[in-house]
């Protein structure tokens, strides 16, 4: 029996439109997800502004929570999930023979031409439902998903990528640990995920950065985990990560901060000797002004990137989760319905005067406002 599924269809830059797409077939390797939740991303508002690179038409929604609809049996073996199994799915699909994927560093695989993951992959191409913002989604054999327990609300479970961001970048690449005092540049999600993930490993002090419109967010990073915050605006940054690390500096910096290269420049400023530096907020391809190279040379700095997740990250984040320890729940702010998407993207986005999110997800199993 042919099933539809209600899917968000971007087909150019601002265009976003509801339809009704056949559920695929599936095979052996293959699975159909029925979409609990997906988060909405801050590249989501870079997808949908058109500032990323895209082929449309294409389904939005990288960051998929759900339940396995149905599934092959040689991919229920390999993944150890059946049907009725509530699962995290990573959004990078691996090709897993690149040289990349060999050695370990499947987030930047392009084996299958270009990056390829849920929300990247264009409508036309077989079988289609390649992104989240749908009632169902298709579940390639390369798929990469996490078991997750069912008995947590979705929209606090969907955390998984965040928070799997901020193991990452504030923990896994800076090898953050016991003794460490982190700063965090930027308190959106990713920001306040990256305090939790820090907390989680023991690190020393963790100072957290903003301007003065994130009163809102500086307040919850503290209530997460961040012993000290800083008004960029109203207050000396350099001065006072100065001050707050006895003259010595951040061991770790984490520059999480959306499009103002500014921070970039900042972060050499604010870093210990041998400090790490993890770069992970995009700036639309601009260059960084006054970055002075020397202060990386003189202090032998680290500076790393950061481009998406790992599956070790994303399991720290689930087990964080799952334990309750942490009240998680308290960076989400916004629930939508699938037809409010555009709303959601602007909203993340700072697109709507007067009112502020931290973490939004859509629910498509929920009725429109
Ligand atoms: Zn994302
Ligand atoms: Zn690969």
């Amino acid at each position: 029996m042919a099933r539809t599924s209600r899917a968000i269809v971007q087909t150019g830059p601002r265009q976003l439109e509801l339809r009704e797409l056949p559920v695929p077939d599936i095979d052996d390797d293959s699975a159909i997800l029925r979409v609990e939740a997906c988060g909405i991303c801050g590249s989501d508002a870079e997808q949908y502004a058109g500032t990323l690179p895209a082929r449309w038409p294409l389904v939005p929604g990288h960051e998929p929570l759900g339940v396995i609809d149905r599934i092959g049996d040689r991919a229920a073996r390999r993944w150890g999930v059946d049907v009725g199994d509530r699962v995290a799915v990573e959004v990078l699909i691996p090709c897993g023979h690149c040289r990349a994927c060999i050695e370990g560093r499947y987030q930047v695989c392009r084996g299958r031409g270009g990056m390829f993951g849920y929300s990247y992959v264009p409508l036309a191409t077989p079988p289609g439902l390649w992104g989240a913002y749908a009632d169902y989604m298709y579940l390639d054999p390369h798929s990469l998903v996490h078991r997750m327990r069912k008995d947590l609300p979705a929209s606090t479970a969907v955390l998984f990528n965040p928070l799997g961001a901020g193991f990452r970048w504030a923990v896994d690449l800076p090898d953050t640990g016991p003794g460490d005092t982190v700063l965090v540049l930027g308190p959106g999600q990713r920001g306040i995920a990256s305090v939790i993930a820090a907390r989680a490993a023991g690190a020393d002090s963790i100072i957290v950065t903003g301007l003065a419109r994130d009163a809102a967010k500086l307040a919850l990073a503290r209530e997460l985990g961040a012993d000290h915050v800083i008004d960029v605006e109203h207050e000396d940054a350099r001065a006072r990560v100065h001050e707050l690390t006895g003259g010595r500096g951040a061991d770790v910096v984490v520059e999480v901060s959306a499009n103002s290269p500014i921070p970039v420049a900042e972060a050499l400023r604010y870093a210990a000797f041998n400090g790490r530096i993890v770069l992970a907020g995009v700036k639309g391809f601009v260059p960084v002004p006054d970055f002075v190279s020397d202060l990386v040379v003189v202090k032998e700095l680290r500076i790393m990137g950061a481009f998406g997740v790992t599956s070790p990250a994303y399991q720290a984040a689930i087990h964080l989760i799952e334990a309750g320890r942490v009240p998680v729940e308290r960076m989400h702010t916004h629930d939508f319905a699938l037809e409010d998407a555009e709303h959601a993207i602007r909203l993340l986005a700072g697109d709507i005067p007067g009112e502020q999110s931290i973490h939004s997800c859509l629910l498509p199993e929920r009725a429109s406002r």
